[in-house]
């Protein structure tokens, strides 16, 4: 079996966009595989289904063997051969017709064989699918569908290079659904399929598709790639994308055609149904609803499944440009506005184990700013982490706290720890504001008057023993917990000097705790936007640089030092194989697979040490994958190493 080799290129919380490779070519991810009719011409000719952004296209094996003629033809050319396309092609095994018909005329052995011998690049074995069944029923399918999976495996011909599909059976049976995942992991599969999820989507039924999403990551292992099996409405995509689905397939977009249905991520129209075309494809530009309804039948069905495939590409770019921005969650809530039932379905994400599932997987910072515009964008697994980390990293250097609202000016000679009550974050202490997201996000909530008291009285009690007074002006005054006094009564001193606002920064990134032996620095700020640009001690040598983006320190060669000296193995660390350390020294990014260890508090955009098994300093680096991801993905770069001459290997050792 061909590795697929699946790795990473972008992600927001668990949605990626990723690629693998398939014995006739690479496939990018999240995309969509259009299904082709196996006997009869296709609908649209398959180079104009490229054309509109396939990179791999699904059609049935069952078909192709029942037809005697083509059944010859593809055995004796090949399949693509008979397709005339040279790229990546997966097949169903004819489940589905089984599903639909209740028997189809061929066995799970020979179904295995067939795909082998006419060379598909991803087939599936004869699962067994079922559409609605009684709880009884679905964990029958399930048993019998793991007993077919053993038989195929067993009688998988090694030479050839198919790559096989693990299908995941049991429906709205959560039990049964997660002992057919519990088998298919351990199991020789490169992606697996979530099956019977049709009929829930026919129902409207989202919130159960989000049930099998969710436990399916939880279950199977995070570097094999997912199908949503017989989801082609793309108004779901965002959706699926958000919990980590990795393809689609589309039957969709024909079946709706030939009922006169025009696909839109808003729901379904039907052409009767339409004054104006709510697109913009080079199908629908050129036309208008009316005009389309005089035109033949054929050519009516031909348009409709155009349209329906290119608006389909369109959403999976756009979903794939939310991912990189790190905006996905606001196109997932856009879309829930479609229906009801998808409304429901994404108000589940927001309960706190989701977000806690999400939390690992969220990088530090997006290149763009982070939006806040529904209450359920509360439930960000950034504003979750940053919340714990303010609780267990923030280190006083004073002993008053002032907590305030933003339009609450203070006095500039205050000798005290000054906090904004925040509507998003719930508390973000003064030198922490300028880092990603606290400052570089938007949100629509009146900074005044939300703020979220049960986490203010948790920062209370969890500080009250650290400072000798907590302050709150501006907000409520009766609660108890809140002790105001006048503000001139607070002496006035030194504030928060440049070198606490530092080290504050140092424990919220690497939850550093003590600061021996931490020099005095001085620093150089930005002319344009007044904040630390960059800091060295005070003979000069260069310590630090603050990345502009998300206000986090790149340590220089003598912070490293004092990062690995100072912080306790494998705290910040990364550890590698050690017949890799003279790559890393030289600079070299550091795969997954080398990774023997990782500090599994570091989140990805992190800066780390990386460090072989005897603790030895080799280099640093930014974290590109999640430490749950790491020793599961093989050719992902774990560690964008950054060059440093002057890091010699076992130079430091301790
Ligand atoms: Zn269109």
């Amino acid at each position: 079996m061909l590795q697929a080799n699946f790795h990473i290129k972008s992600r927001d919380g668990l949605s990626r966009i990723g690629e693998f490779d398939t014995l006739h070519g690479k496939v990018s991810t999240p995309t969509l595989m259009p299904v082709i009719d196996p006997i009869n011409p296709n609908i649209i000719p398959i180079p104009n289904i490229i054309e509109l952004g396939a990179n791999i296209i699904i059609t049935n094996a069952y078909l192709l063997y029942k037809n005697e003629n083509v059944r010859n033809f593809v055995l004796d050319k090949g399949l693509h051969d008979y397709l005339s396309y040279e790229g990546p092609i997966m097949t169903d095994s004819g489940a589905f017709q089984l599903m639909s018909y209740g028997s189809v005329e061929v066995t799970n052995k020979v179904i295995t064989k067939f795909q082998e011998d006419i060379n598909v690049d991803i087939g599936v074995f004869l699962d067994v699918p079922v559409a609605h069944g009684t709880n009884d029923e679905l964990k029958e399918a399930v048993k019998k569908t793991i007993e077919r999976a053993k038989e195929h495996i067993l009688n998988r011909n090694q030479q050839k290079e198919t790559q096989w599909v693990g299908p995941l059976q049991g429906g709205k049976n959560l039990d049964a659904f997660k002992q057919c995942s519990s088998f298919m992991k351990t199991q020789p599969f490169e992606i697996h399929a979530i099956g019977s999820v049709v009929p829930l989507m026919e129902n409207y039924d989202y919130l159960s598709v989000v049930k099998l999403i969710e436990m399916t990551k939880k279950i199977i292992p995070i570097n094999r790639p997912i199908h949503l099996f017989g989801a082609g409405h793309p108004m779901l995509f965002a959706l699926a994308c958000y919990l980590g689905i990795d393809l689609f397939d589309s039957a969709a977009y024909v079946l709706f055609a030939k009922k006169r249905r025009y696909l839109s991520t808003f729901g379904t129209y039907l052409l009767e149904d339409l004054d104006y075309f709510p697109c913009s494809c080079k199908f629908c530009s050129d036309t208008s609803p009316k005009d389309v309804r005089s035109w033949e039948n054929n050519d009516i069905t031909k348009f409709l499944a155009n349209h329906n495939l290119a608006v389909s590409f369109q959403e999976l770019g756009l979903i794939k440009q939310t991912i990189k921005d790190g905006r996905l969650f606001n196109l997932v809530l856009k879309r829930s506005m479609s229906h009801p039932r998808l409304a429901e379905a994404v108000q589940y994400l927001t309960k706190t184990e989701m977000s806690n599932n999400l939390e690992p997987f969220t990088s530090l910072s997006y290149p763009k700013a982070r939006f806040f515009s529904h209450p359920w964008s509360l439930s960000d697994p950034m504003v979750i982490r940053y919340k714990e980390r303010l609780l267990s990293r923030f280190q006083p250097f004073k002993e008053i706290a002032v907590l305030r609202p933003y339009s609450y000016s203070l006095p500039s000679d205050l000798s005290t720890h000054n906090f904004y009550i925040d509507p998003v974050f719930g508390l973000i202490p003064e030198e922490w504001k300028p880092i990603y997201p606290l400052l570089q996000n938007e949100a629509y909530f009146s900074t005044d008057y939300n703020f979220d008291e049960n986490y203010i009285k948790k920062f209370i009690l969890t500080f009250k023993e650290k400072f000798t007074h907590i302050y709150t002006f501006g907000v409520d005054k009766n609660s108890s917990y809140y002790k105001s006094i006048e503000l001139d009564s607070i002496p006035s001193g030194s504030p928060i000097s440049d070198n606490e606002k530092l080290r504050s920064i140092l424990s919220y990134q690497f939850g550093i705790n003590s600061f021996e032996k931490l020099p005095t620095f001085i620093f150089e700020f930005s002319r344009k936007t007044n904040r630390m640009k960059n800091f060295s001690t005070t003979n000069g040598i260069p310590w630090g640089v603050i990345r502009a983006h998300d206000n986090l320190i790149i340590p220089q060669t003598d912070l490293i030092k004092w990062l690995h000296s100072y912080m306790q193995y494998p705290n910040g660390r990364v550890i590698v194989e050690n017949d890799v350390e003279s790559f890393v020294s030289d600079g070299k990014s550091v795969f997954c697979k080398f990774v023997k260890d990782t500090d599994k508090k570091l989140r990805i955009g992190d800066e780390v040490i990386i460090v072989n098994s005897n603790d030895d300093l080799l280099g640093t680096g930014t974290l590109n994958y999640s430490p749950q991801e790491i020793s599961f993905f093989t050719k992902g770069i774990a560690v964008k190493t950054r060059k440093r001459k002057d890091l010699q290997i076992k130079k430091f050792k301790k």
